[in-house]
């Protein structure tokens, strides 16, 4: 990534908002784009662009009728806000199916090139646009700007992950794969769930310590125990031989899906968030019918998990010190460290400080 100037949109588009951004943190998907996946075409993206998608900023620049945010509260210049993909609100998917994530129309940010307009759709920028149709949501002033950041992506997914798995009981035993912001969020969720047991399967142990301070009642560090057969048996001895009733795959690892697979008990439910790597794997279909299994996907989030998030954050902000996930801050113009520091398991979620104007 090489640091330039972008042209800063002059026409602001009736419902669009420009934000000046005050936190960015660093995704794995952002890194998985860094190291090669954005010039693949499965990526769609349109270079040169500005990566980053989990931002939030304070309201500097006001189209037409974007004075409300979507809970119809009053939106101000200056107010901090993060920001949803602009999802139509129009088709098959928004309308009847309530699937705002899968629209047809879907606006996505950090897909289109900087030097076109409205320019600034990626994180990692002093400024960005918010699409006219974005959802958008203030953010309470107990919840940091870092962390406000990490809400909009890692957090809201793992909120609308809950939705899509379900019912979580008082007998359930719960996996977690992958201990970085998707699954340490998701413990937080688990561990405020009435679940018995909170199993976290990643690394390294800096992070597992993190995920047993925020509710995991056990972890299996995949580094002390490298052989999935392993980590399954583990899993299988913790739960009684059963395996988990629900599985939650937030590690992103292309493997880990079939070694999810395994650790779930007849009758489990799976969900699938980590993965977006274009890798194929085989697998035996048959599994599924033998385990009666229940495997769902989740991609990203609509507005109302975004809300919801920062509801969580601000409710349970005794419980968990949300900042201990923020593991450093940079001025933009290191975010190759940043990335560097990610890649490399260093941190868990780097954030970038942006100098006020
Ligand atoms: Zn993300
Ligand atoms: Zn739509």
């Amino acid at each position: 990534m090489e640091i330039g100037e972008v042209q800063v949109p002059d026409v602001i588009e009736r419902r669009a908002l420009l934000v000046r951004t005050t936190a960015a943190t660093v995704c794995a998907t952002d890194v998985h784009l860094w190291e090669g996946l954005v010039a693949s075409k499965d990526a769609g993206a349109d270079l040169p662009l500005i990566l980053g998608h989990e931002m939030t900023g304070q309201v500097a620049g006001m189209g037409e009728d974007a004075d409300r945010d979507s809970l119809g509260r009053a939106l101000r210049i200056g107010d901090r806000i993060i920001w949803t993909h602009g999802f139509c609100g129009q088709c098959e998917q928004c309308v009847v199916e309530h699937q705002p994530t899968l629209c047809t129309n879907r606006r996505g940010y950090m897909q289109t090139s900087a030097t076109k307009y409205p320019y600034l759709t990626g994180g990692f920028a002093e400024y960005c646009y918010v699409f006219p149709t974005s959802g958008r949501v203030k953010v309470p002033d107990t919840v940091p700007d870092a962390v406000a950041s990490a809400a909009s992506c890692a957090l809201r997914t793992v909120v609308h992950a809950f939705d899509r798995t379900g019912d979580i009981e008082e007998r359930h035993a719960i996996v977690i794969q992958g201990c970085g912001p998707l699954g340490l969020f998701s413990t937080a969720k688990a561990a405020v769930s009435p679940a018995a047991q909170i199993i976290v399967v990643g690394g390294p142990e800096t992070r597992l310590a993190l995920a047993r301070e925020w509710g995991a009642t056990e972890t299996i560090d995949v580094e002390a125990v490298p052989d999935p057969a392993d980590r399954v048996g583990q899993v299988l001895e913790l739960t009684s031989g059963r395996g988990a009733d629900v599985v939650l795959e937030m590690s992103g690892v292309p493997a880990a899906f079939a070694e999810g697979m395994a650790m779930l008990r007849p009758g489990g439910r799976y969900t699938v968030v980590g993965q977006i790597h274009a890798t194929s794997l085989p697998f035996n279909p048959s599994l599924l019918v033998m385990k009666q299994a229940r495997v769902t996907g989740c991609l990203s989030a609509g507005v109302e998990h975004y809300y919801r998030g920062l509801r969580f954050l601000g409710q349970h902000a005794n419980r968990f010190h949300w900042d201990d996930m923020i593991t450093s801050t940079r001025p933009l113009d290191r975010v190759n460290d940043a990335f560097e520091r990610m890649r490399d398991w260093t941190e868990i979620k780097p954030a970038l400080s942006f100098a006020a104007p």
